[in-house]
């Protein structure tokens, strides 16, 4: 039997978000919610909704600008904001704006985290922040959760801003007050791909990436689409509503999970996390070869962003691992449709596999 154990990549579409989508994809609601008619007034109020819903889990004090992805939401922020500092654990969606930054004549450095995969916020602060510092609320990687209310009240004190990748705690933990632009996905809360959104603190000023008929505040030209901004909003709301029942669903999980895989090394902090990651390590494992073996069972070797790229993740390099004990990783996601007995069986199934291969 097929378990998705990937919820870090991705997550089911919820059906409430499913539901939401469907009359704007119908013959009554595809009008531009752009359209000054009565149709397109219609989808213009659609997307309200949605925004409402999405900024009632972000701070007070802000607006929340649609964008395609989180990706496309981090670089908009990264792109004119000056000298990046930005934790060596961030993902590629930060990582990756170095080389345009560095083109554009300005300053990109990567700032170290501890080894239970948290910011280093001494670091931080001999790095004397000038205009903006990156700091992930959740890893993608190791599930690890970083001090974010304490790394903006760095940066603030030296008159930077804080940039916050909320991509994996968005829905699922409360965002702290402290970060000036916020960058969310609506497919890694049980919403559609194809959304994000980018949270931009009052009076802060950005240049946008798109230039076209001026949507968003003037910040991301381009159509909006009313099915994907319904399905967001509802996925937003669905996971206001469960926020502490999905959390604590989330840690039985993890409960269970590890129980089983007792004799397995975890990878980051077992306190400072989010509970539907599970990253761990065998020596000497062979994880192509597990992935082989397991086929029934979708789960990642390291980021799924990175895999297949062959090289260690960049992520449990910086936590201090080896580049073997990096290759010997595994990550584990689940979430709220994930059943038990059958992730509890998964575990069974890579641990004997695991033994088969004498490790
Ligand atoms: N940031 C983190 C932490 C992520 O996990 C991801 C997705 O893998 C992204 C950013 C990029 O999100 P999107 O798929 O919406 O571009």
């Amino acid at each position: 039997m097929t378990i998705y154990l990937d919820y870090q990549a991705t997550t089911p579409l919820a059906p409430e978000a499913r539901e939401a989508m469907l009359p704007w994809l119908g013959d009554q609601g595809f009008a531009n919610p752009h359209s000054a008619h009565r149709m397109g007034r219609a989808a213009a109020a659609a997307v309200e909704v949605a925004r409402e819903q999405i900024a009632a889990l972000l701070p007070t004090g802000g607006r929340v600008v649609f964008t395609g992805s989180a990706t496309e939401a981090l670089n908009l922020a990264l792109h004119r904001i000056g000298d990046v500092l930005a934790f060596a654990t961030e993902h590629a969606a930060v990582l990756d704006c170095a080389e345009p930054v560095q083109r554009d004549g300005r300053h990109f450095e990567i700032l170290p985290v501890s080894s239970a995969g948290c910011a280093d916020l001494a670091g931080l602060e001999a790095a004397r922040p000038t205009h903006a510092v990156c700091a992930m609320l959740v890893n993608n990687e190791i599930g690890t959760i970083n001090p974010v209310a304490e790394i903006a009240a760095i940066a603030h004190g030296e008159g930077a801003i804080l940039v916050c990748d909320a991509v994996q705690a968005f829905g699922k933990i409360e965002i702290p007050e402290g970060p000036d632009l916020i960058a969310i996905s609506a497919h890694k809360i049980y919403g559609p791909k194809g959304i994000g959104a980018l949270w931009v603190r009052d009076g802060l000023s950005l240049e946008p990436l798109i230039y076209g008929g001026g949507q968003e505040q003037g910040l991301r030209s381009g159509t909006l689409s009313p099915a994907l901004c319904a399905g967001f909003g509802a996925a937003a709301a669905l996971a206001a509503a469960r926020i502490e029942e999905d959390a604590l669903d989330v840690a039985a999980l993890w409960d269970a999970a590890r129980d089983v895989l007792a004799r397995w090394t975890l990878n980051g902090s077992a306190e400072q996390r989010w509970k539907g990651n599970l990253n761990l390590r065998l020596d000497g494992l062979d994880v192509n070869r597990l992935m082989s073996e397991c086929r029934e069972i979708m789960f990642s070797a390291g980021s799924a962003c990175a895999s297949g790229s062959g090289r260690p993740s960049h992520v449990l390099r910086a936590i201090g691992l080896s580049d073997a004990e990096a290759k010997n990783s595994i990550r584990l996601g689940f979430g709220r449709y994930t059943d038990r007995v059958a992730l509890i069986a998964a575990c069974r199934q890579l641990d004997a596999a695991a033994r088969e291969q004498g490790v």
